[in-house]
């Protein structure tokens, strides 16, 4: 349920709205905006009579939040959030993010020259898994904790924000050690522990839609992280599974409006693992920024072929620099621009 205050409500009739609300036993989310202040209540799960709050001086109006989700949607926050990953790169606003590089980290060698190579190109962020969720145990499983301060060295050397993935909590602490942004990748989705424990982890969250989950669903995990303290959260679509095997999954290009509308967090695309397939990568992320995406999730490697993992859609480092400029052509078309690269190692770092 949201309080919405009048016009010039004063400070006191906030508070006396808060009051009510915890002596009902739930917790008050104060919320100034622009125009009037709001005052969520959170703690409940099914409707709450909201009839002894209407009764209190001040109040305006007060809102039922009808989707099962509450501090995601955008009847709780009307603006959109901005999520700030590291000085200067930010997902949400106006500009179009790129996220760039191997599926996974490989050796100190591949990730710089990945990382030099999509800087040059224009990304922002860069990729590259150190845990890796394979769906055989024999595949390989990532570098893990050598894989994180390979990272680090690439940062340093470029100011390239750092985007990986954690699987469980533990993985999860040392992630947030050395990345900008932890990712939940679509097989933990679901994975409410690891959810509840980065609601607490003080970086940004980047979580990919389950293989086969609706988008209710997913907002519902991102309604995890807000109600566990953290709202840092984008969005990824990166395909769900259907009955056509033509492609790996099947880019679901509506979802990124509907999330729009639905919610205020930003929503960026991977095409790669949407489509699985390295010349469908390319039309598929100009269609997600042509749809509103903030952002693109791009799998790029400096030799494809000698790819540890999904290499059949992992884009050559040529085509990955003309996919940058098509999208910078898109992004302006609809009265956006692609994020600018990142400043100074030393300004990126502070
Ligand atoms: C990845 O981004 O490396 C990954 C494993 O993606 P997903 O979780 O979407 O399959
Ligand atoms: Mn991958």
């Amino acid at each position: 349920m949201l309080v919405v205050m009048r016009h010039g409500a004063t400070a006191d009739e906030v508070a006396a709205v808060v009051t009510v609300i915890e002596e009902m036993g739930y917790e008050a989310r104060p919320m100034p905006g622009s125009q009037r202040t709001a005052v969520g209540l959170v703690g409940n799960d099914g409707r709450v009579d909201g009839s002894r709050i209407a009764a209190l001086a001040g109040v305006a109006e007060v809102i039922h939040v009808t989707k099962p989700y509450k501090q995601v949607s955008r009847e709780w926050q009307p603006e959109s959030t901005i999520v700030t990953i590291a000085p200067g790169v930010q997902v949400g606003g106006d500009d179009v993010v790129v996220m760039a590089g191997p599926c996974s980290v490989e050796s100190e060698e591949q990730i710089l020259t990945a990382a030099r190579m999509v800087r040059a190109a224009g990304a922002s962020c860069l990729r590259g898994g150190a845990f890796k969720p394979r769906s055989s145990p024999y595949s390989f499983q990532g570098m893990g904790k050598r894989a994180l301060e390979l990272l680090a060295m690439a940062r340093r050397e470029t100011g390239l924000a750092i985007v990986t993935e954690a699987m469980d909590e533990q993985q999860a602490d040392l992630v947030a050690e050395y990345a900008d942004c932890v990712q939940v990748g679509a097989r933990n989705m679901q994975n409410y522990s690891l959810l509840k424990h980065l609601g607490g982890i003080g970086k940004p969250v980047l979580l990919k839609r389950g293989l086969a989950a609706t988008i209710t669903e997913l907002l519902l995990s991102a309604e995890y992280l807000l109600a566990s303290g953290n709202d840092q959260v984008i969005l990824c679509e990166r395909g769900v599974r259907s009955f056509d095997t033509a492609a790996r999954n099947m880019f679901d290009l509506t979802a990124i409006p509907i999330v729009k509308q639905l919610s205020h967090l930003p929503i960026i695309a991977d095409p790669s693992h949407a489509t699985g397939i390295r010349d469908k990568v390319i039309p598929m992320a100009r269609a997600a920024v042509a749809a509103g995406a903030d952002g693109v999730l791009v799998e790029v490697h400096p030799n494809p072929e000698r790819a540890l993992s999904d290499g059949a859609q992992t884009l050559y480092p040529e085509q990955f620099a003309q996919l940058v400029g098509e999208l910078r052509a898109i992004a302006g078309a609809i009265g956006r621009s692609l994020a600018p690269a990142p400043g100074t190692a030393a300004a990126a770092i502070g």
